[in-house]
């Protein structure tokens, strides 16, 4: 369609943002093959990441394998921030009335105050670079100071959700960090400096992931360490579905699972938690999972998501160690209080208190009885001991790297 578009507008070239996915890149390759075919160049740009993937390396030109040296080279390189968007560009007639002024999606930053109109907490899905915007300074208002404290807490809007825009292009990272992380008010809030900071490392996370798949495109889908090559993951066909279905046993597990089925976007930390707890107490393959999250989540993103995956799975080479190994009960206690996120996925329990919602095979049976949960009937028993898992876990990896070594 490019191609033809482009013979269409009689357009000399062709300007894209570019993408470093390995379908993107064999995409991009047919698309600039056909261009040349008919006299035309393709032009990709920087603008999807905030740093550029070729340019960023260690001494010995090799790609940093690390994400706080890459983190650190990153911002010493300094990302330029995104122009603002010609207000007229010349559109063929063949494409409609000449001079037609651009679209708005391509706010840069800018007068962010008067380019946003519209108040309030957004949903996540429209697809829409308005809503984007719309959240974006809402983020920037409301959300961005105590940024570092309240993106752990699961039972509040306490991040920018903006992952899902990312992913899609409805808006760009440069923007993002220009007006969150130095732009819009940071100047007048020296003391939150951190809150920022915090905020465009993440936005790096992003980057580093996006990086490592540029750089090792095997990495997709391989254990990024050798030492797993022959690792034993559980073939529990059983235990896979009560994960997907939201039926572990566990509140906080469950939580995750059903936000992801029914909304489409996740909570960083249940993300973390849900993800330990396939590969670590159920001890399979973080492939399983990491596939379930890619046909779920609206912002699906092969680099983010597998390194995410890899990350929690301890497989990655920039991992966490593999006995992290995420507690759901204590995750709920300390970064769900409340219950309010426990409460909302998995309503069966919703009338249970802390603790008791956190661990309902511990609470005192009149309590369960009074908040109308049945054990083994409306809500299942843990189908794997927190203890029992942990330690199968930390022995087959023993065996594993012993094996290994
Ligand atoms: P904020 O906290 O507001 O962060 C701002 C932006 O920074 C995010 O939109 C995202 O682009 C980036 N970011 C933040 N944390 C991370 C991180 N840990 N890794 C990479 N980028 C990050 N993120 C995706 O965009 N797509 C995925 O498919 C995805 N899968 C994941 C799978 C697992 C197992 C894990 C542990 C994490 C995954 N993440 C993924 C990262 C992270 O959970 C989401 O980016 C974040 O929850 C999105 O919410 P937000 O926009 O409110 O984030």
């Amino acid at each position: 369609m490019i191609p033809s578009l482009a013979r269409e507008a009689a357009a000399g070239a062709v300007w894209c943002s570019r993408e470093h996915t390995p379908y993107a890149r064999r995409r991009d390759t047919a698309v600039e093959r056909a261009l040349r075919a008919d006299g035309r160049t393709l032009h990709p740009m920087l603008g999807i990441y905030l740093s550029d993937f070729d340019e960023i390396r260690k001494a010995d030109g090799d790609p940093y394998r690390i994400y706080s040296p890459f983190a650190r080279a990153a911002k010493a390189a300094a990302w330029d921030d995104p122009l603002l968007a010609p207000s007229r560009v010349q559109v063929p007639e063949a494409l409609g009335p000449a001079g037609r002024s651009t679209d708005e999606g391509l706010w840069t930053g800018e007068g962010w105050e008067a380019g946003l109109a519209v108040d309030g907490a957004v949903g996540i899905t429209p697809p829409d670079p308005a809503v984007a915007l719309e959240r974006l300074r809402w983020f920037v208002e409301r959300g961005v100071d105590g940024y570092g404290r309240s993106r752990n807490y699961m039972g509040i809007d306490g991040t920018s959700r903006l992952s899902p825009y990312l992913r899609f292009g409805l808006i760009s990272s440069r923007q993002v960090a220009a007006v969150v992380g130095r732009g819009g008010r940071a100047a007048e809030h020296p003391r939150r400096a951190g809150d920022r900071e915090t905020f465009v490392n993440e936005l790096l996370w992003r980057d580093f992931y996006g990086y490592v798949l540029y750089h090792q495109p095997e990495s997709a889908w391989e254990h990024m360490r050798p030492e797993f090559a022959r690792f034993e993951f559980e073939d529990d066909p059983e235990g896979l579905a009560a994960w997907r279905e939201g039926r572990t046993g566990y509140p906080l597990v469950d939580a995750g699972m059903r936000q992801l089925t029914g909304q489409g976007w996740v909570h960083n930390r249940a993300r973390m938690v849900v993800a330990s707890f396939l590969t670590k107490h159920l001890l399979i393959d973080w492939r399983e999972g990491a596939r379930f999250f890619l046909q779920h989540l609206v912002d699906g993103d092969l680099s983010s998501n597998n390194g995410g995956w890899q990350w929690v799975a301890g497989t990655g080479t920039d991992a966490a160690p593999y006995d992290r190994i995420f507690n759901p009960v204590t995750q709920a206690e300390k970064f769900d209080p409340d219950g309010d996120y426990i409460r909302r996925w998995v309503p069966e329990l919703s009338k249970l208190d802390p603790p008791a919602i956190f661990a309902p095979w511990r609470a005192n049976p009149a309590a369960l009885e009074k908040a109308g949960v049945r054990l083994g009937t409306n809500y299942p028993h843990p189908i794997v001991d927190h203890i029992t898992g942990r330690n199968r876990a930390l022995a087959r990896f023993q065996e594993s790297t012993s094996r290994h070594s």
